[in-house]
């Protein structure tokens, strides 16, 4: 038989029960059952072809948990049954200078796990062996997906600007990346303010870590906290007054963006003048998500999820697209 999926048959189209031959296990590759995967705004962007890279019928799901089900000859390090977790990359060459150097997510040969192949919402999924993410039993499996994902995407800077323990921290956006930023950031240390435009998230943001919330519509509150924060992370993907947000950096300070933005225009001066650095980061590699969620069990971290059925998948689309999701969601396997 082959493996059961939900899949667009074309662009923007509603979800449909889809059936395929995943042909014969690669060597190198891990077959996995899927027990939930995450629903996040890439795979609608994927649905929508958003980034042109989209073929069809399209797999989403790229925020994978579940058991080993079968191995490739040659992976040795996961056993039959072991919960493993699989997120947006599923293949690295493992031989380039970036793979050697322990960066397999900036592999130029890279295979996400929903572009040009199916991905998790199904039965079952498969991915090179190193990308499959052994999951501790310190998480909490039912609500791990959107850590392989979103999770890594937001702890990926505290470890690129060798933050502090010590520093203080913006948090631009409490969304499905965000609130999951507010707990990292906590949990690092650091004194922790959650950037929103939405006021009425305010004790949310503080019960998941933020010591601080300004609502970022804000001017006056915004050009006040000038100079305050060794990093800005800023996980939405709409245009921004960069230069006031340039601006809440400290002398030698940091403004990371891992929300997609299309362009990026600031003024320089303030950025040489304090040796202030603007940079971005994807996900991580698999070294890093294993960091992560040894971190994030120590720390009982999980994201907050809603959980829906697998065969709901489309209500939960809409309820994705409405941006009433608080904060992320997981579709769990009913095939
Ligand atoms: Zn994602
Ligand atoms: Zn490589």
């Amino acid at each position: 038989m082959g493996f059961l999926a939900y899949a667009a048959t074309d662009i923007g189209k509603p979800l449909e029960s889809f059936e395929y031959d995943p042909g014969q296990l690669g060597l190198d590759e891990v077959e996995i059952d899927v027990d939930y995967c995450g629903l996040c705004h890439s795979d609608l962007s994927m649905v929508d072809n958003d980034w042109g890279m989209s073929r069809y019928p399209l797999v989403p799901g790229h925020e994978v948990v579940g058991r080993v089900a079968a191995l490739g000859e040659q992976v040795k390090h996961l056993k039959l049954g072991q919960k493993v977790g699989l997120g947006w990359r599923a293949r690295s060459c493992m031989v380039c200078d970036q793979c050697m150097t322990g960066n397999h997510h900036r592999c130029p040969q890279g295979v996400d796990t929903i572009v040009g192949r199916n991905g998790g919402f199904a039965n079952k999924v498969r991915c090179q062996g190193a990308w499959a993410i052994p999951i501790p039993e310190t998480v909490d499996f039912a609500k791990a997906g959107p850590l392989f994902c979103g999770g890594l995407t937001v702890f990926n800077p505290l470890i690129l600007s060798h933050l502090s323990p010590m520093g203080h921290v913006a948090v631009v956006g409490i969304g499905g990346l965000g609130h999951m930023a507010l707990k990292f950031a906590k949990a690092w240390g650091c004194e922790v303010t959650a950037f929103s435009t939405s006021p009425d998230k305010e004790a949310e943001a503080k019960s998941m870590g933020a010591h601080h919330f300004l609502n970022s519509r804000d001017e006056e509150a915004l050009a006040s906290a000038a100079g305050k924060f060794d990093m800005v992370l800023v996980t939405v993907n709409v245009m921004l007054d960069w230069d006031a947000y340039v601006n809440l950096l400290k002398p030698g300070g940091r403004l990371h963006i891992v929300g997609a933005i299309s362009k990026f225009e600031a003024t320089w001066f303030p950025v040489i003048g304090g040796e202030r650095t603007i940079g971005g980061s994807p996900i991580g590699s698999p070294a890093l998500a294993n960091q992560m969620l040894d971190f994030s069990g120590r720390h009982e971290i999980a994201p907050k999820v809603e959980e829906f059925p697998m065969s709901k998948i489309n209500d939960a689309l809409e309820h994705l697209k409405s941006g009433k999701a608080r904060y992320r969601i997981v579709l769990k396997n009913d095939f």
